[in-house]
């Protein structure tokens, strides 16, 4: 049940110390909470971390590892929800983003591309949809019209996207966080944002935090997904990450070989919103399935692991000020899309707090809007 990516060895961290009331205290050590800690602190101001767990143990150590950019919509769907030039501005407001991983990721991230292939013939109706839609906006993408692996009908190729050790790249952030000056609090458990002792709070729990501030629990739901990884394989089958069925099923070879696969969510769709952090039978099983169908034979499954994420009803996530309350902001609600986003929605949360508020994407995720 160990998510594989928290295996890795932690780097070592600096430990510095807040002496009492703070400028933001932060709820959630994942990437959310780590990048917005690390931007507050460049930006001079005192920062205490609080988890209840370790640093990247919720979702941010138990994910696919896909770093894309964009939302959690396809394209098309969000330029006709929220108009073309915000979804041009979004998809390359995460390409921006990207970048500024890979320059602080190191080999915790390799910009591999991915591909979002076609699981039958409705589908590439729908993602050759979204690749015109892409280029009509000038938004990079590549047709791919021959049969992959196959069986599938056709994908779309995002050149730029990469593929993460998402607990060994939130780790080196919070790393660089504590060398800024930032406290890290782990297995400190935040029950009342109010009784924290800082100026400014911000609840980076994304799918985890269900109930801490009560304006934001109807508006951000608890939803599981699950995980299998493969003992190392002979061969490399699969160089880049890849994802099919509106992203339900995904997976992923990493460097030592093995198969990572995810999803399959829908086959208990409403069981699946849950904050219980636990395989089930009937997934597992679609899961092993699957496996053996793309590679072949039957799989040896050496890891298993159930994660949280935090689903909006307009798959946008919630970065800014909480209505009703005056100090205390979030950044959250990724919708199973928080490895880029994430980053980016924690410096964007950062900037707000230090007075710049000039980024688009503030008035497209404010929280009010479901107010
Ligand atoms: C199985 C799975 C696969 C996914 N695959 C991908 C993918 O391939 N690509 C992608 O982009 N996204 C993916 N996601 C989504 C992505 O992992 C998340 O959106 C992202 O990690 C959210 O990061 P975060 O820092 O906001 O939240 P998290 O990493 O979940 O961190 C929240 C933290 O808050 C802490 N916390 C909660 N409540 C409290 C409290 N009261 N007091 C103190 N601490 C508290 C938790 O312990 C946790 O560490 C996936 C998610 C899951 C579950």
């Amino acid at each position: 049940m160990n998510p594989y990516w928290l295996e890795d060895e932690a780097p070592q961290r600096a430990t510095p110390r807040q002496e009492g009331r703070v400028d933001v205290a932060i709820v959630g050590a994942g990437i959310t909470g780590c990048s917005a800690a690390l931007r507050l602190a460049e930006g001079g101001l005192r920062v205490r971390v609080h988890d209840q767990r370790g640093v990247a143990e919720g979702a941010s150590g138990r994910n696919g590892g896909f770093a894309l950019r964009g939302g959690a919509s396809r394209y098309d769907v969000a330029r006709e929800t929220y108009g073309r030039e915000q979804a041009a501005e979004l998809w390359h407001w995460t390409e921006r983003a990207l970048d500024r991983m890979v320059e602080l990721g190191g080999e915790s991230l390799r910009r591999t591309g991915s591909l979002r292939l076609a699981a039958d013939e409705e589908e590439r109706g729908e993602i050759r949809g979204e690749f015109e839609a892409m280029r009509e906006d000038g938004v990079a993408a590549e047709w791919i019209d021959e049969p992959v692996d196959g069986r599938f009908h056709g994908a779309i190729l995002h050149g730029e996207d990469g593929a993460l050790q998402p607990a060994r790249f939130v780790r080196r952030l919070a790393a660089r966080a504590a060398d800024a000056g930032v406290e890290i609090r782990e297995h400190d458990r935040v029950d009342d944002v109010d009784a924290l002792d800082a100026e400014h709070v911000i609840v980076a729990t994304d799918g985890y935090g269900h109930g801490l501030v009560a304006e934001l629990a109807d508006l951000v739901w608890p939803t599981r997904g699950q995980v299998i990884v493969s003992a190392p394989l002979d061969r490399v089958i699969y160089d880049k990450p890849h994802y099919a069925r509106q992203g339900f099923d995904y997976w992923q070879q990493l460097p030592d070989g093995r198969l990572l696969l995810g999803g399959f969510r829908d086959v208990s769709i409403m069981d699946e919103l849950t904050d219980v952090e636990e395989t089930t039978p009937t997934i597992q099983a679609s899961l092993e399935r699957f496996m053996g169908e793309l590679i072949g034979e039957e799989p040896t499954i050496t890891h298993r692991w159930a994660g949280i994420f935090g689903l909006t009803q307009d798959m946008l996530p919630l970065v800014g000020r909480v209505p009703g309350h005056e100090n205390v902001w979030c950044a959250g609600g990724y919708s199973g899309h928080g490895n880029v986003l994430g980053f980016a929605c924690g410096e964007l949360v950062a900037d707000a707090i230090l007075g710049d508020t000039s980024s688009p994407q503030l008035a497209l995720f404010d929280p009010a809007r479901f107010f």
